[in-house]
């Protein structure tokens, strides 16, 4: 066991485990690879898996926890790239397969890789400046996560077409075979090809695919779509149905066909499409690529922003979720009512702001800004229930609404600055002109008269 310790490499930087495991084979000097697993990971029959390996457990209990089984999967496979849009159970279900190891494929069966229309790659990927850089500063090349990536055909850091090696991604033959980079130089190797005119868009799903890498302890999910980013965008319809025709065209004008088709992502305008299906907010698992392609065409920023996604984080040690606040998905769908009351909020909010502004600006004379003027201000279409009902769901409304609403003094100060600008606009203001165009009678409260000598003292000054 110690010496186990001491003879695995030390894991670098977004390198994959099963690049570590190749490296260990060489150094072992072991002539068989089975006897290499057996050393790692006791009598187990384990395959030479590159993107989400299994048994992760007796791997780091046999490194003397060395690496910590978090450490590994969040660290050291694609875990968190496939985890990213999962359902917390989901993601969970996958982690424990990968931690404890199951019967062989199970893990890509449950995420829906085999059956996938976006395919593995066929070979193992490497960037010719990460292998320069890698020799300089670690003395040796080694396979990268984010190179091995459905979709990705350049190096997010050095924007570069990868270099396709002949080491196999799916191991069908070679089942217990870890191939080292270094073992490249017996291998002819070519360039990835695609079109060098759609460099900006590949190098977006690269750079995009790495993000969700990095995002270490973090299981975001889940539709990357809310009705608020529909509707900002307008691709919603007054009545709350989707503009499919212009979401479509659009789309298909935000990337081009053959780049879509080479991702194995096309969306024609005339059947019912994965687009279709993921706008509506089906429950279904959808490939990570297709949340990323979305994703950037709607403009989303930061695919872990909590404004976006719920978040849940893993706890390793209880193997729990420490937070339990991912909301039900949103069901966006055509023509039905919003259920989700966190998404209404926000819809809400968005309305009931333009209608305190319109209040507030009007050239007319002031209306209080009250629940009852709010309420009968907004768009039916868009709001179609009683917002004095529904308040107490509405925590960001209310809250904002709470600053907003004026009471009696409040209301009384706006109709002073009113009247003393529409007055002053025809020369200089007495006082009882400015009580009588407010509406006022005295006595009035304090600060309201500390504001009337004040617009008096200053319409003074200035006429
Ligand atoms: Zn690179």
């Amino acid at each position: 066991m110690i010496l186990l310790v001491a003879h695995f490499p030390s894991l670098n930087p977004d390198e994959l485990l099963y690049s570590g495991i190749a490296r260990y084979h060489q150094m072992s000097g072991n002539t068989a690879q089975k006897q290499t697993i057996n050393e790692l990971f006791g009598d187990r029959l384990v395959c030479a898996t590159v993107d989400l390996p299994s048994h992760i457990r007796h791997l780091s209990e046999r490194l003397g926890s060395l690496y910590t089984v978090e450490e590994l999967i969040m660290k050291h496979t694609l875990f968190p790239y496939y985890s990213a849009f999962l359902p917390q159970d989901k993601a969970r279900k996958v982690y424990g397969l990968m931690s404890e190891g199951e019967s062989h494929g199970e893990v890509h069966a449950l995420l829906g890789i085999p059956a996938s229309l976006i395919k593995l790659p066929n070979y193992l990927r490497f960037c010719g400046i990460c292998y320069e850089e890698d020799m300089a500063t670690y003395h040796e090349p080694y396979w990268h996560r984010s190179h091995q990536i459905p979709g990705v055909c350049v190096c997010p850091i050095h924007k570069v077409a990868l270099i396709e090696s002949t080491v196999s991604y799916m191991t069908r033959e070679k089942k217990f075979q870890f191939t080292p980079l270094t073992d490249l130089e017996k291998y002819s190797a070519s360039n990835l090809c695609f079109q060098i005119n759609l460099l900006n868009q590949y190098a977006m799903v690269a750079e995009r695919s790495y993000e969700m890498l990095k995002s270490v302890n973090l299981v975001t999910n889940c539709s990357s779509i809310s009705e608020m980013n529909l509707y900002k965008k307008g691709y919603l319809t007054e009545r709350g149905r989707i503009r499919f025709l212009k979401l479509i065209q659009d789309f298909n004008d935000y990337y081009t066909q053959e780049f879509l088709e080479h991702l194995q992502c096309a969306v024609d305008g005339q059947s019912e499409t994965w687009l279709h299906k993921m706008i509506r907010g089906n429950d279904l698992m959808f490939h990570p690529l297709r949340h990323i392609l979305v994703a950037d065409f709607m403009g989303l920023s930061n695919l872990n922003s909590t404004e976006n996604f719920g978040i849940g984080m893993l706890d390793i040690n209880g193997g729990k979720w420490q937070q339990n606040i991912r909301p039900k998905k949103t069901g966006v769908r055509t023509g039905t009512p919003i259920h989700d009351w966190k998404e209404r909020d926000s819809l809400i909010l968005f309305e009931v702001e333009d209608v305190v502004k319109n209040l507030k600006s009007r050239k007319a004379k002031p209306q209080r800004v009250s629940l009852a003027m709010v309420s009968k201000n907004l768009n039916k279409a868009k709001i179609p229930f009683v917002l004095e009902k529904c308040l107490h769901k509405l925590p960001k409304t209310k809250h904002f609404l709470d600053k907003e609403i004026e009471t009696t003094e409040q209301f009384q100060i706006r109709r002073l600055e009113w009247a003393a600008m529409h007055l002053s606009e025809r020369g200089f203001v007495q006082g009882w002109r400015l009580m009588k165009a407010a509406g006022l009678n005295k006595p009035l409260k304090e600060a309201v008269e500390m504001k009337y000598n004040q617009l008096l003292d200053s319409n003074q000054k200035f006429s």
